[in-house]
């Protein structure tokens, strides 16, 4: 048996299509576009191809992208004073802050100084706080895609056992609020887990947002059961010889594939999605903002 790949590409371009048609209904009643504003520090080239992405992204469903990029060496005291600047922007609806942040910036302070109205990476307490009271608002993108993905299956979510393994604030504990708020019984695991192989045996829905490539193997996957692979992890591309390397995710994911009742490949599959949540957030955002706005005037 081979699992359905679940393809977080066309899902994403069949959302962005939705999502084009939303923003010029937008433009429409407000006179102007949605507007995010992404803040990078430093020049992390992953984060820069990030960066770059989102605003593409951005414009191709008519959302308007406006980048900071700041020197490394930036102060905390200078962050802070952009994403206030950017808080008190009418013409701005979503921001975020590209993570990782240089080690002399605290990303804490600098997340809980975005307006949580605008938070559209979700990462601000009072929206964590808010998912995890089950009433979310804006809440991070990966998960949310990865929840998209699992509705598209249109398999009943009520009353399965997801394991998602990894505990990190961007991924696994918002994950694991989702599908608790979906009705899953939900366990988390994490470095300190014990058997991890047993646990997603008892698996009906495995997430995994890791880290480690083939972490997860093969027949630690339920038949049937539905994998969301949530790592990017670049390898050493074996076929290649010349140093190349590869984009794979924590999933052993040829091995998985015969167990699986559906599974996410990496490239993708969460990744697409991912993006594709940002801009939802972005839109949301705005439509709230300047309905509130629309409501104070008139
Ligand atoms: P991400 O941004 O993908 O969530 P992080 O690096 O922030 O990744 O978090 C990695 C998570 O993976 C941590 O919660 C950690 O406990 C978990 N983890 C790391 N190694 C293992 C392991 N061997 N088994 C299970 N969980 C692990």
């Amino acid at each position: 048996p081979s699992a359905q790949i679940i393809d977080g590409k066309r899902i994403a371009s069949e959302r962005a299509n939705v999502l084009r048609k939303r923003v010029t209904k937008f433009v429409a009643v407000n006179g102007a576009p949605p507007a995010l504003a992404v803040v990078l520090v430093g020049s992390d080239p992953a984060s820069a191809i990030y960066v770059r992405r989102k605003g593409e992204q951005c414009q191709a469903v008519g959302i308007e992208s406006i980048q900071h990029r700041l020197p490394h060496d930036t102060t905390e005291a200078s962050l802070l004073y952009l994403i206030a600047q950017l808080n008190r922007d009418a013409g701005v609806h979503g921001m975020l802050v590209q993570l990782p942040l240089p080690a002399h910036i605290g990303a804490d302070k600098v997340l809980a100084a975005i307006d949580p109205d605008k938070d559209v990476d979700g990462f601000h307490v009072t929206n964590a706080g808010q998912l995890a009271l089950g009433k979310p608002r804006l809440a991070p993108c990966t998960p949310l895609g990865c929840m998209l993905l699992l509705r598209e299956l249109g398999t009943e979510l009520r009353g399965k056992h997801a394991v998602v393994i990894g505990r990190s604030t961007i991924v696994g504990r918002p994950m694991a609020q989702l599908l608790l708020i979906a009705d899953c019984t939900v366990t988390i695991a994490h470095r300190h887990t014990t058997d991890l192989a047993a646990l997603c045996r008892a698996a009906d829905i495995v997430v995994s947002a890791v880290g480690i490539p083939a972490l997860v193997r093969g027949d630690w996957i339920r038949p049937g059961a539905i994998v969301i692979d949530v790592g990017i992890n670049r390898v050493p591309d074996p076929r290649s010889g010349t140093g190349a390397t590869r984009i794979v995710g924590d999933v052993a994911f040829e091995e998985a594939v015969g167990h699986a009742g559906a599974i996410t490949p990496v490239p993708g599959g969460v990744g697409p999605m991912t993006i594709s949540c940002l801009l939802e957030n972005t839109l949301q955002a705005a439509e709230l903002i300047e309905g509130r706005l629309a409501g104070t005037l008139g």
